[in-house]
């Protein structure tokens, strides 16, 4: 699976720490994320990240852009709901398209870690039935 993670940056301690606690089952996916995020996970952990740019210099609409390509199987994205971000619209943006192509989203750490938990115990097979329904569907 191809993972993206994404942290604003009062919640980049808290994606780490995640990251650290969860690296035995990222490391079997290929992971992505956007600049700073990214740097900051690979420095606390083995994980190798693909790294696009930084949130606000484009990375949340590069990983937008995978999604619409269905190349993105499922999104961590640690938003700050306290503070305002100058690239607001490629927030919702992202959001809209996990949406649009059913991507599993968690926007705060409970949801995440529930998420990621699905994921160990193989329930994401489901997804490829949606992909066979949304292709009937357009
Ligand atoms: P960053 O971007 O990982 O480069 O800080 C995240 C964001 O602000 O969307």
């Amino acid at each position: 699976m191809n993972i993206a993670l994404i942290a604003h940056d009062n919640k980049k301690d808290m994606l780490v720490n995640f990251a650290i606690a969860y690296e035995q089952i990222l490391s079997r996916h290929a992971i992505f994320a956007t600049g700073t995020t990214g740097k900051r996970v690979m420095e606390s952990t083995n994980l190798k990240v693909h790294r696009f740019l930084s949130g606000p210099m484009g990375g949340d609409q590069q990983i937008g852009a995978e999604i619409a390509n269905n190349r993105m199987d499922l999104v961590i994205f640690l938003r700050d709901p306290m503070t305002a971000q100058p690239h607001e619209p490629d927030i919702q943006a992202l959001i809209r398209l996990c949406d649009v192509h059913l991507i599993p989203v968690a926007t705060n750490i409970a949801s995440a870690e529930i998420m990621l938990k699905a994921l160990e115990r193989g329930d994401f097979r489901w997804r490829q039935y949606l992909h066979k329904y949304e292709s009937t569907a357009r």
